[in-house]
């Protein structure tokens, strides 16, 4: 059997773990809601659990290391967990020490967004690049950048943080206590909000029809624009453009091959993305307006091979992948196989 990498996707809702081949390919997933108002020791049993449904399953896997991805803040280079605002009760964590005593096995850590940015540079939308960012856009907006073949660490591992870099100097105020970041405007949040506050319940609107009269989602609005709901394609409008104003700031200060956007929101990339090209044009400077706004391809899959990745493809830049393309199937047999790995 091929080598595996167990791999974890802790999520403040969602704890996700796979056995990952190096080509990407997910050979075993299993997922369990989080029990993250339990502290660090109830879900890392929950991972320890995870880990021996997978090896139960697949009792030939010849397993590598585990990869594994959480959200930030956190210190990959540590493995510490410093203390994410959506899982109650980590505070410094030592990941890695704990899960590699437990296993005996090599352990990687990385920022969840850095590892759905690796997931989608190795074997997503941004295979063969050299560098891009990677934005994903839902409940707030995280991303990782991958310059010049590596992910961008910066200090502590804590770069990258592009959902809290100041855009406007008003509106509502974000989550990390300050006026005018990028996830305050343009998250999916910030959407639903805005669609809410333009309608109210009963006014036959059709976002509130959608919402059966509670707070509008992005997702109506997405839905609604599709159908060609005036209001809701003037919220698609100007949520393009703050995401367009984000993304040109990325584009300016990494100079990326080009910029993923994954997350919720991306469900509606079609619809937003003439307007996200539009604000590009106006704002960057000519020599960046020419670099393609993709979505991601990997969905929700990307942290949990990337994480993988660390540990199977350890100390290799992406590129390589190309070279292993053509020597096995090709782009369009590895299309087939992530489409039968999806189910
Ligand atoms: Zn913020």
């Amino acid at each position: 059997m091929t080598k595996l990498a167990l791999a974890f996707d802790l999520g403040g809702t969602e704890l996700r773990g796979a056995l990952v081949e190096r080509d990407g390919a997910v050979a075993a997933r299993v997922s369990a809601p989080t029990m993250a108002g339990a502290g660090s020791e109830a879900v890392i049993g929950q991972i320890i659990a995870l880990a021996g449904t997978l090896l139960a399953e697949h009792p030939q896997a010849k397993v590598a290391g585990i990869g594994m991805c959480a959200p930030g803040p956190l210190d990959p280079k540590a493995g510490i967990v410093i203390g994410p605002p959506t899982l109650a009760g980590w505070h410094d964590v030592p990941l890695i020490d704990i899960l590699s005593r437990q296993f005996g096995l090599p352990v990687r850590l990385e920022n969840d967004a850095n590892a759905a940015a690796l997931g989608e540079w190795r074997f997503g939308a941004g295979r063969g690049s050299g560098s891009l960012v990677f934005v994903t856009v839902s409940t707030g907006i995280g991303g990782g950048v991958v310059a010049d073949g590596h992910i961008y660490h910066g200090r502590r591992g804590l770069a990258a943080e592009i959902g809290h870099m100041t855009i406007t100097g008003e509106g509502d105020r974000c989550f990390c206590g300050a006026v005018g970041c990028f996830e305050a405007v343009a998250s999916g949040t910030a959407l639903g909000r805005r669609a809410t506050r333009l309608t109210a319940p009963g006014d036959g609107s059709l976002l509130r029809r959608l919402s059966g009269d509670g707070d509008v989602s992005a997702r109506h609005v997405v839905e609604a624009a599709r159908a060609g709901d005036v209001n809701a394609l003037e919220l698609v409008d100007a949520e393009a453009k703050w995401l367009g104003i984000g993304f040109t700031n990325l584009l300016h200060l990494y100079s990326p091959e080009l910029i993923v956007m994954g997350g919720g929101l991306a469900n509606g990339f079609d619809l937003l993305a003439p307007g996200i090209r539009a604000t590009i044009e106006q704002r960057a400077m000519p020599a960046y307006r020419d670099v393609p706004i993709v979505p991601a391809e990997l969905g929700d899959r990307a942290g949990l091979i990337g994480a993988a990745s660390l540990i199977l493809w350890e100390g290799e830049p992406g590129a390589p992948l190309a070279i292993a393309q053509d020597e096995d199937s090709g782009p369009s047999k590895r299309a087939d196989a992530r489409e039968a790995n999806h189910g």
